[in-house]
């Protein structure tokens, strides 16, 4: 396995395979790699001839006071886990001075999606899917992909990306990929082990709470306020989480919905700490034509 920290030499490695008429696949991560991220990476190897996963724990992203200092880093399992997919596949893991020379201080230059980041997690974390965007487009001029797969896990993320890449004609294909989930429902995250046995048990209600909102949509249920309440108080039943929000938004411009219509794609989400840990959830639906009664 092609365990690579220089982005000339990644950037090097790429044009070598593109000349040879090879298609280029990337799965960004933060690493700490999960069952999600493996299923990801074997996605990613349907899409093309060569695939690079990167790992980069990314500071931008991080707003102050968040868990960028304790977040797990472990390459060497990572490194064991890619190797046990059995293809080769190769490892861009930049440090943070290959990526930042200057110091994230001195960094100036940034992709910035506008308002999409008004809702949902954006709201809560000033500045994070700027450094998304800024980290993934320089991801993107690095790894030259022709596709490029992202989680559904992370929505709102995958549709700000999916939005940079067609405003700014990257011509890369965005894959998106469904989030993979523990037995209980649990969406598998490299944050999960952060928690303690009972906030662990009681996390389990992020997913009921975005599951019984989708099956509300689905039998009927004709007002937003009605998916967001059920999402409420699914949460409410772990005294242990501490809801962060519980919004249902239209699923390309991320804003509130005062009226479903059906045939309209739309996000439920929520966010919740279990502890100092914090857990989204989320769920795609399509909106289902309308039950005459
Ligand atoms: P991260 O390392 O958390 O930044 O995630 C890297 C990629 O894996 C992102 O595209 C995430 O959306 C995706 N991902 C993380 N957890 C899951 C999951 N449980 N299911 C599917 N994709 C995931």
């Amino acid at each position: 396995m092609d365990v690579i920290d220089s982005a000339g030499e990644m950037r090097a490695l790429v044009e070598r395979r593109r000349r040879g008429g090879r298609r280029q696949v990337l799965v960004p991560t933060m690493g700490a790699l999960h069952a999600g991220h493996i299923q990801l990476v074997r996605e990613g190897l349907r899409h093309g001839d060569d695939l690079t996963v990167s790992i980069f724990v990314n500071p931008a992203q991080f707003a102050p006071g968040e868990d960028f200092a304790r977040y797990p880093r472990v390459l060497d399992d990572d490194i064991h886990r890619l190797e046990e997919v059995g293809h080769d596949i190769t490892v861009f893991a930049p440090t943070d001075r290959e990526m930042y020379p200057g110091g994230m201080d001195t960094h100036v230059t940034w992709v910035t999606v506008e308002d999409l980041d008004r809702n949902l997690c954006g709201r809560h974390r000033p500045g994070h899917f700027r450094g998304v965007t800024t980290i993934v487009a320089r991801l993107f001029n690095i790894c030259r992909p022709h596709a490029a797969v992202f989680g559904l896990k992370d929505a709102q993320q995958f549709v700000i990306l999916k939005r940079m890449v067609g405003d700014l004609n990257f011509g890369i294909d965005i894959v998106g990929f469904p989030t993979v989930r523990e037995e209980d429902g649990l969406a598998f995250s490299s944050r999960n082990v952060f928690l303690d046995n009972e906030e662990r048990a009681q996390a389990v209600v992020l997913s009921k709470a975005v599951r019984t909102a989708e099956r509300l949509l689905m039998e009927g249920e004709q007002r937003p306020e009605a998916l967001v309440e059920s999402m409420r108080s699914a949460l409410a039943e772990a005294p242990l989480a501490r809801l962060q929000y519980a919004e249902v938004v239209d699923a390309e411009t991320l804003q509130p919905i005062d009226r479903f219509q059906s045939g309209e794609l739309v996000l439920a989400a929520v966010a919740a700490y279990l502890g100092e840990t914090r857990l989204i959830d989320s769920v795609f639906v399509r909106v289902p034509p309308a039950i005459e009664s």
